[in-house]
């Protein structure tokens, strides 16, 4: 996707600091941890949020991606553990539009209740 900031990121057309990659999955450091690690892991191919995986073959792309995420967290040093969020959609608070998987790390996470959607 042309004006994806992800897939310009895959095509290395946006630098970022890359920690993984494999034939199907790029791993690299949030520009704006919420998290002392914070890094994201994205499928190659363009998918626009986890809602949009319906087919067979995003069963694959699904399983890369978290593979990928504790690939990187054992090779990162998170031993303690790590949180792994997938926002999607508006009501997820998903801003980039390219499927993502978070791992955060390094330090006790906020209670899950703080990031559950508001009640009415
Ligand atoms: P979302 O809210 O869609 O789940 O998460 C998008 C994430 O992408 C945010 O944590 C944001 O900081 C990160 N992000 C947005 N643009 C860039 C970028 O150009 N480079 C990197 N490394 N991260 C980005
Ligand atoms: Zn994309």
């Amino acid at each position: 996707m042309s004006d994806c900031i992800f897939c310009k990121i895959v095509a290395g057309t946006i630098p970022c600091r890359k920690i993984y990659e494999d034939d199907y999955v790029l791993a690299f450091h949030d520009i704006n941890p919420a998290a002392p690690v914070h890094f994201l892991v994205v499928p190659k191919m363009h998918v626009a949020s986890l809602a949009d995986c319906v087919a067979e073959h995003h069963a694959g792309l699904l399983a890369r991606v978290m593979l990928a995420v504790a690939k990187v967290a054992r090779d990162i040093g998170l031993e303690n553990g790590y949180r792994t969020i997938i926002n999607t959609g508006e009501d997820g608070g998903q801003t980039v539009f390219h499927l993502h998987a978070h791992g955060l790390g390094g330090g006790k996470p906020r209670p899950l209740g703080d990031a559950l959607p508001a009640a009415n």
